[in-house]
Order: C-alpha cells, then sequence, then structure tokens
C-alpha cells in the first residue's frame, strides 16, 4: 500500500494461541499504533496489558465484531474503538454516551461494509445511507473509521476480490454524499498483503477522500501464511506458499516424563489401535488434545500420524493422542533420556515441525492449529 499505510496489528483470539497479554505491549511497543480484537472482553484485557507493560505506547483497540447489549460501558471506559454495522450498535453506543454526557463527536467508530463476504458488515445501499444519517453534527459519535473484509484473498484468480472492491469504491461515494470524511479506510488481511493487488487501489481510494489507508495482517505477524489457492488448477498437488520468508514465531515443546521398552505384538494406547511389529522404545509426553495436540495426529496400524522432535530427530507419535498425554516413538533415538525436550511446534537442529504440517494431518488451516493451544500451556517470551 506505499508508505503511507498503517498497519492494523490483529491479536485476537488471544493473538492467535501466541497470548495476546504477551504479544500485545510488544507489538505496542515496536510501534504498533492500532491493534485488532475480537470481543469487548479481549479487547479490555488487551487494553489492561498494554497498560501493564508498554505505559508509552498506547494503541487505539479495534473491536472487530461489534457489541452487544450491556458491553458499551466497558467499551467506552476502556477506550475501544468498536466496529459498527447494525443500527442497535449505534443506539447502544448513543445510549451510553447520554449517560456520561459525552461531547459531540467524541466516540469514534468504524463502520464495515459487506462488500460480498455475508458475514458482517452493512450493504453499500440505502442501508448504509441510513446509518450514515446517524452521524449528524450533534451526535457524540463520529465516523472514524470505513473497513471491509475479502473473502477469497488467497484464491489468485477469484474474481471475488474485483467484485468486493467495486461495492466498496459504491459505499465511499455514498459515504462521501453524505459529506462524512473518515480518517480511516481498511481492509485486507495477511492474504491480501501479499497477493497485493487490492492494496494499493485501496490506498488511492482513500488518498483521494483525504484518508488514511491502513490494512489488517494476523497469521503473517506470527509467521505464518496460507497456500495460494487457484481455481484453475484446484487439483494441482503443488500450492505455493504465499510467502517463504516469513519465520514462525512460535514454538511449543515439552519434555520426555517416562520411557518404556515394550516387546512385539503389545498395542500402544487406548482403543490398542497400534501394535508393534517388533520390540520399541517408548517416550511418554505430557501433553494431548487437552493442551491443543491435535487427536488427529493420532497414529494407528493403518494411518501413519504426526511427530515430535527429539535430539534433532523425528519422533513419531504412535497411538492415539490422549486428553493429557501422548506415546512417541524413540527406538531410533538410542539416547533419548528422561527429561529430554520435546518440540511439538518449532525447530531443533535442523528438523522442523510447523502449524502447516499439524493442520495438514487435522485437515484443517494453521489458524485453528495455533489458536487452539489451550491456556494450560504456559507462554513464555524469549
Ligand atoms: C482475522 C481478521 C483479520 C486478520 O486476518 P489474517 O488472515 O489472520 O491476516 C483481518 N480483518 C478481520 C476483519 C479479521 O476478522
Amino acid at each position: 500500500m506505499g508508505s503511507t499505510a498503517e498497519v492494523l496489528a490483529v491479536v485476537k483470539a488471544d493473538a492467535y494461541g501466541h497470548g495476546a497479554a504477551v504479544c500485545a505491549p510488544l507489538l505496542a511497543t515496536a510501534g504498533a499504533r492500532w491493534l485488532g480484537v475480537t470481543s469487548v472482553e479481549e479487547g479490555v484485557r488487551v487494553r489492561e496489558a498494554c497498560a501493564e507493560t508498554a505505559a508509552d505506547a498506547s494503541p487505539s483497540i479495534l473491536v472487530m465484531c461489534g457489541l452487544w447489549d450491556g458491553e458499551a460501558a466497558d467499551l467506552v471506559e476502556h477506550s475501544l474503538t468498536p466496529v459498527v454495522w447494525e443500527a442497535f450498535h449505534l443506539d447502544l453506543l448513543e445510549a451510553e454516551a447520554g449517560r456520561r454526557g459525552l461531547k459531540r463527536g467524541s466516540l469514534p467508530v468504524h463502520v464495515e461494509i459487506d462488500t460480498g463476504m455475508a458475514r458482517q458488515g452493512v450493504a453499500a445501499d440505502h442501508r448504509l445511507a441510513s446509518l450514515l444519517k446517524r452521524f449528524t453534527p450533534d451526535s457524540a459519535l463520529r465516523l472514524e473509521g470505513v473497513l471491509t473484509h475479502f473473502a477469497s484473498a488467497e484464491v489468485v484468480d477469484s474474481r471475488q476480490n474485483s467484485a468486493q472492491m467495486t461495492i466498496l469504491e459504491r459505499a465511499l461515494t455514498i459515504v462521501a454524499e453524505h459529506g462524512l470524511q473518515p480518517l480511516w479506510i481498511h481492509a485486507g488481511s495477511s492474504s491480501t498483503m501479499d497477493a497485493g493487488i487490492e492494496l494499493p487501489h485501496i490506498a488511492k481510494l482513500a488518498l483521494a477522500m483525504g484518508a488514511r489507508p491502513m490494512a489488517r495482517p494476523g497469521l503473517a505477524l506470527y509467521g505464518y501464511s496460507l497456500p495460494l489457492e487457484s481455481y484453475g488448477e484446484r487439483t494441482s498437488p503443488h500450492r505455493p506458499k504465499l510467502r517463504n520468508d516469513l519465520q514462525p514465531v512460535l514454538t511449543w515443546k515439552t519434555r520426555i516424563v517416562s520411557l518404556r521398552e515394550i516387546g512385539a505384538g503389545s498395542t500402544i494406547g487406548y482403543g490398542g489401535t497400534f501394535a508393534a511389529r517388533q520390540p520399541m522404545r517408548l517416550a511418554l509426553l505430557p501433553v494431548g488434545y487437552a493442551d491443543g495436540l491435535r487427536r488427529e495426529l493420532s497414529c494407528s496400524d493403518r494411518k501413519p500420524g504426526g511427530w515430535v522432535l527429539i535430539g534433532g530427530r523425528r519422533a513419531p507419535i504412535v497411538g492415539r493422542v490422549s486428553m493429557d498425554l501422548t506415546i512417541v516413538d524413540v527406538s531410533a533415538i538410542a539416547d533419548a533420556a528422561l527429561g529430554d525436550e520435546a518440540v511439538l511446534i518449532g525447530q531443533q537442529e535442523g528438523e522442523s515441525v510447523t502449524a502447516d504440517d499439524h493442520a495438514r494431518l487435522a485437515a484443517t488451516i494453521p489458524y485453528e492449529i495455533l489458536c487452539g493451544i489451550s491456556d494450560r500451556v504456559p507462554r513464555v517470551i524469549v
């Protein structure tokens, strides 16, 4: 988007499982002037974390999924900026502004346009017009931003991207016709930033109406990107990542807490789904699906599973991943010892296992793997 664009760093879902209390202040200190969260509750936690450990940086915090009855007080109290698209959002905010006697124009809001995702946002027609009529000169509410979200940013030959741009342009025309001049026009996530097609266009639209462009990356901040997709070659086995120069930020590790030898024919874990063909040496790891280690990484006689890294080697998961425990095969890692580190996601002596690997085995996306790492796994900055 060029040097004029601002970056809103998305820290929703506990910073994609990385720990928002850790990541939000780091990002703010590193210069992020905008952070994005899902709910008022998340926003309050992020505001408090920033106040504690990044007191000099006081970022704006965008609550991206609207608000509900009973949340406006916390929202205003903690200076959070809401994304709105329903008349009732404005009702709640106006009522709160009235209770507090807020001055005109002192409560900034961002209006989301539904340009084709049919998830959030107001349609770019008379429905947008009637929302905009609420931003009178006397209102406490101020239209600070207009945004939309792209549905198919990683699909290189999708026609949806340009269709969504056209609708955004129409919406901005309606905004201008109402004599409103938002400070920010924003769109685009990690995938859009890489595809690089829409963002220069958005920057142009923003500058044309005296506003500033902003993009909202999430996943890329944590070192991951989606594979590029193409409708034209959907069955192609080779789907390059949007970017290969990103470094995953998170390492997830545990330790071997028990070791044992089993004989040929023994079965391993719940259901006895894996039987040893020869004597094996097994290591026990105190991690399971309650921590977010996906059960699809289980390995049976019929299906290979995931792996962890021990001593720089791959140790395959054997049997079913259970709630709190996982068994791995260390038969080929002769010096594996009690207390040795086992890497679940990350690198060890040149070998690696990523959230993408887990996602492939669990038939999902890296987002779900990362934000699925549960609360009981401590997050530590290194
Ligand atoms: C989650 C989200 C983003 C960030 O998306 P990534 O794909 O993680 O970069 C941006 N905007 C909105 C509205 C979102 O909900």
